[in-house]
């Protein structure tokens, strides 16, 4: 048996991509598929965002660009990130990449997207510069489409304003959070990240969105023991039993992804909601049960019902920086795609 075994859902993806299509009403849905897919498998996910209504890839790195030229011949792909050397550049050209450009000076032979700063306080360009021939696209990004649509807004209204008068190249604002909640950001095209994977850029329940999670995880109970009033469960002795309490040790730990400040979350033992108690440590942590359960039990860690909005919230982080964080090393959890 593998310590923990980890699901990628392509089906629910595809629903996911569906549903950003619906609501972007013509524009185009551009898949951000940077940081091996939010953890997910990029080359996956790549071909199920784009199976099912999909129409470009976006990822950070011209090396992640390449890693996706290799699969998908012919695939629009944009380099969101600095391109920092005129090596990287030429891979870009060799490989037919978009890369997205943040200062004057705009490399040839590539097809590049200049980016306009309007308040992320990041990247961008000030103002855009004369029109030349391999800019096929327009783009910015924002900072509180999340939190603050009103901030959100005025950029929007800066970018439309700034890029009036070039109405015939693609214009790209909108991530997840815009493209579901403001309307007006969607413009040609949105790059959604996200919401293809089921999460929710809001922090709330995904299904809110009509969203479904792609990413389950699952792992077991590899030990059962009662601990006594004042005896404790882990390093540093943070849980101590009050009264006699079941414990549950689950062979996964921080090195895996589930991270040491998630105590206090919740995951399933046996379907049913359980505390996660005491420091977790590398290669385990610990659950409160409520009474003696059978050794090899199963604990879903997340999915079917266990939410990364409830982790981000325990770790006082996002849930992007939970699947990003999930171990991909086969060494320590077996990986296995469906189209559920
Ligand atoms: C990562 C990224 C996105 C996607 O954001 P989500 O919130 O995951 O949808 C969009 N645009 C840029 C420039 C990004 O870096």
């Amino acid at each position: 048996m593998h310590r923990s075994e980890i699901t990628v859902d392509l089906g629910a993806l595809r629903r996911n991509v569906r549903t950003l299509v619906r609501e972007l009403g013509g524009a185009e849905l551009w898949a951000v598929v940077k940081a091996n897919g939010y953890g997910h498998g990029a080359v996956d996910v790549a071909g199920a965002a784009l199976g099912s209504g999909a129409s470009a890839l976006c990822v950070a790195t011209v090396q992640e660009g390449l890693a996706l030229r290799a699969e998908y011949a012919g695939v629009r792909i944009l380099v969101m990130g600095p391109v920092a050397s005129s090596r990287d550049i030429a891979h870009a050209r060799d490989a037919d990449l978009e890369l997205a450009v943040s200062d004057a000076e705009i490399p040839d032979g590539v097809r590049v997207h200049l980016k306009l700063e309007t308040g992320m306080g990041r990247y961008g360009l000030a103002e855009l510069p004369g029109r030349t021939d391999n800019v096929v696209g327009l783009m910015t990004h924002l900072a509180t489409a999340d939190t603050d649509p009103r901030f959100a807004r005025a950029q929007l209204e800066r970018f439309t304003a700034a890029t009036a008068e070039h109405a015939g190249l693609t214009r790209h604002a909108a991530n997840s959070a815009a493209a579901l909640r403001i309307p007006e950001s969607r413009l040609d095209a949105a790059r959604c990240g996200v919401a293809l994977y089921g999460l929710s850029p809001f922090g709330e329940d995904p299904a809110d969105d009509g969203l479904e999670p792609v990413l389950s995880w699952q792992s077991y109970l590899a030990q059962v023991k009662q601990r006594q009033p004042g005896e404790s469960t882990g390093y540093g002795r943070r849980y101590v039993a009050d009264s006699p309490t079941w414990i549950g040790i689950v062979p996964v730990g921080y090195a895996d992804g589930f991270r040491r400040d998630m105590t206090g979350t919740e995951v399933r033992v046996g379907g049913e909601p359980r505390e996660v108690v005491g420091t977790v440590s590398m290669d385990s942590f610990a659950v409160r049960l409520d009474r003696e359960l059978p050794v090899g039990t199963p604990v879903v860690l997340l999915g079917h019902g266990v939410l990364a909005e409830t982790h981000a919230r325990a770790a006082e982080t996002i849930n992007y920086e939970i699947v990003c964080g999930i171990g991909s090393d086969p060494l320590r959890a077996r990986r296995t795609v469906i189209d559920g």
